[in-house]
């Protein structure tokens, strides 16, 4: 692959392939990171620079290098906010804060999560919106607020509909499945997880199988049902392992501890939470960390060692307060208010959405309203409005106004010779050619049966004859016998100059009695005012 060479779209690929292994192959993950990054500097390719940073601190947090993980993601995220990569932001802020939780510092993995779910909605960062929807649900789950924690898990369930992500769909479901756990509704939690498991084993998402196997270990053991709990946690440890999930094998030697216990093998039990500690202890795993000595307290205190029992329950304490004291009640409260702003943010752009397209809808509606069927014109209704709006502008400006009064000639024999249907034919064909010459701003309408009413701002009376000449012109003109062999067609025209009238009517009426007068003197021509007329030089 690197005989090709560098170019956006093999650090592109470079890139997905590492992002689609890191979990189950971290190590190679990483190397196909920093190939695609130094690739990308080598063509300055920001895009593929940034991605690829991010994508060797994601396997690097996998093998337990936090601290050079969040060096490597803040430094990607600021170069991200520099060139505007705001989707990758919002990421970049959702691993950050991730990898904070890992360490059990959650304050401050509260902070990254919520601007997250600000960055995330605002760049729709579909994915990162419900992976900190996730992550916020697992900081109420390690401060044993349960309830709290699967209604940010159901959240990330509603967000999962604007995305197509199994890999994603399976986390939600663990989570889910894990806090009705801890609430207590064992076989509710079984049903999630058991969905998990079937779309793991399905689709080979192995960066769940894991989770999911010591989810359900973990409901069997509750429940004492203990040879099945062993099988499951045996298998989570060895997917774990596999994937050198430093965290995850250490959990599950936890849970397997707590089954030996359950089954009265001591012995067995502190051997595996020893192997627990000194695994979370590596990796500084606080939230583990006191889980393990809360276990070893009991192990201890039943093999009869008090002293080694109590240091264990003192270290327990310590490290149970020491988290517990972390979010303060108010530093959790603070960010519900958060949350609950984000949420009115986001109900009000979708109501604006909606607004949108109901005006966009009733635009439309407005405008068949106004329409003519037949002719595409504008209609009675279209004049009321639009005609009305132009006649008062034209009146409050003190602009001219022209109205012409057209009328088709002997319309009622082409019915009648030649059909209704022919006849509306000609109306579509007239009502085009009359379009097509008038200007931008001229208003066409169908004023009624074979009559139609155009309306020329800006214009006077002789401007407007030329306009109207023009029509005629056109009309006489037009090869009718396209229509039918025998068929030829005129039309008659008034014309009045808005004048002192307050309203768009009596200016019809004048320019219908010019058309009158044109009828009268044999059709086929244009008729204006006599006193303009006379006017005219
Ligand atoms: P004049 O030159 O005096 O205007 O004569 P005319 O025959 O055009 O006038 P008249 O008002 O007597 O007849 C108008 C005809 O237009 C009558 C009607 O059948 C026809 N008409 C009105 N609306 C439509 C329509 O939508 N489609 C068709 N095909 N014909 C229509
Ligand atoms: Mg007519
Ligand atoms: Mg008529």
């Amino acid at each position: 692959m690197n005989a090709e060479p560098p170019s956006q779209y093999l650090v592109d690929e470079l890139n997905q392939q590492a992002r689609a292994m890191y979990c189950d192959r971290s190590h190679a993950a990483r190397v196909l990171a920093e190939q695609a990054c130094s690739m990308a500097v080598s063509i300055d390719y920001h895009f593929g620079y940034v991605e690829g940073l991010l994508n060797q601190a994601r396997a690097q947090i996998l093998q337990g290098a936090y601290a050079e993980a969040i060096a490597l993601m803040r430094h990607s995220m600021f170069l991200g906010e520099e060139y505007g990569y705001k989707i990758h932001v919002a990421e970049c802020l959702q691993e950050i804060a991730r990898a904070h939780y890992v360490l059990a510092e959650y304050d401050t993995a509260l902070e990254y999560w919520a601007s997250c779910l600000s960055a995330s909605l605002d760049a729709e960062a579909h994915e990162a919106y419900v992976r900190a929807q996730i992550g916020m649900g697992q900081i109420y789950f390690a401060h044993d607020d349960f309830q709290s924690a699967y209604e940010h898990h159901l959240k990330a369930e509603e967000g999962l509909t604007a995305l197509d992500n199994d890999n994603l769909k399976v986390a939600v479901l663990i989570n889910l499945g894990v806090d009705l756990h801890r609430l207590d509704r064992c076989d509710e939690a079984l049903q999630p997880l058991q969905q998990a498991l079937r779309m793991v084993e399905q689709r080979m998402h192995r960066e769940y199988e894991a989770d999911t196997y010591s989810g359900i270990g973990h409901i069997y053991l509750t429940q004492g049902r203990l040879d099945d709990a062993e099988q499951c946690l045996l298998h989570a440890w060895e997917v774990n392992r596999d994937h050198g999930h430093l965290w995850g094998e250490a959990f599950n030697q936890l849970l397997l501890g707590k089954l030996a216990r359950a089954r009265g093998n001591e012995i067995r039990a502190l051997e595996l939470l020893l192997k627990a500690q000194q695994q979370a202890e590596a990796i500084a795993a606080a939230h583990l960390q006191f889980q393990i000595d809360e276990q070893l307290s009991y192990i201890y205190e039943a093999l009869g060692q008090p002293h080694e029992a109590l240091a264990a329950y003192r270290a327990y304490h310590r490290g149970y307060l020491a988290i517990l004291r972390q979010s303060s009640p108010q530093k959790l409260r603070m960010l519900q208010m958060q949350l609950e702003m984000e949420k009115a943010r986001l109900e009000n752009a979708l109501l604006r959405q909606q607004r949108a397209s109901q005006h966009k809808e009733l635009k439309r509606v407005e405008k068949m309203a106004c329409q003519d069927a037949l002719t595409g014109v504008l209609n009675r209704r279209g004049i009321d409005m639009q005609g009305n709006q132009l006649f008062m502008r034209a009146r409050d400006e003190v602009k001219p106004l022209v109205v012409l009064m057209i009328d088709i000639d002997h319309f009622k024999r082409v019915n009648d010779q030649y059909g209704h249907a022919l006849g509306d034919k000609v109306l579509r064909q007239v009502a085009a050619l009359i379009k097509s010459g008038c200007r931008q701003d001229d208003l066409v309408a169908r004023y009624g049966g074979e009559e139609f009413l155009v309306m020329l701002p800006g214009r006077r009376c002789a401007d407007a004859f030329d306009v109207a000449e023009r029509l005629r012109g056109l009309i006489g003109g037009w090869s009718w016998t396209r229509i039918h062999p025998d068929l030829t067609l005129t039309i008659s025209v008034g014309i009045a100059e808005c004048g002192l009238e307050s309203t768009l009517a009596p200016l019809l009426d004048r320019a219908d009695r010019q058309l009158y007068r044109a009828k009268a003197a044999g059709r086929n021509r244009v008729v204006m005012e006599p006193e303009l007329d006379a006017a005219q030089p």
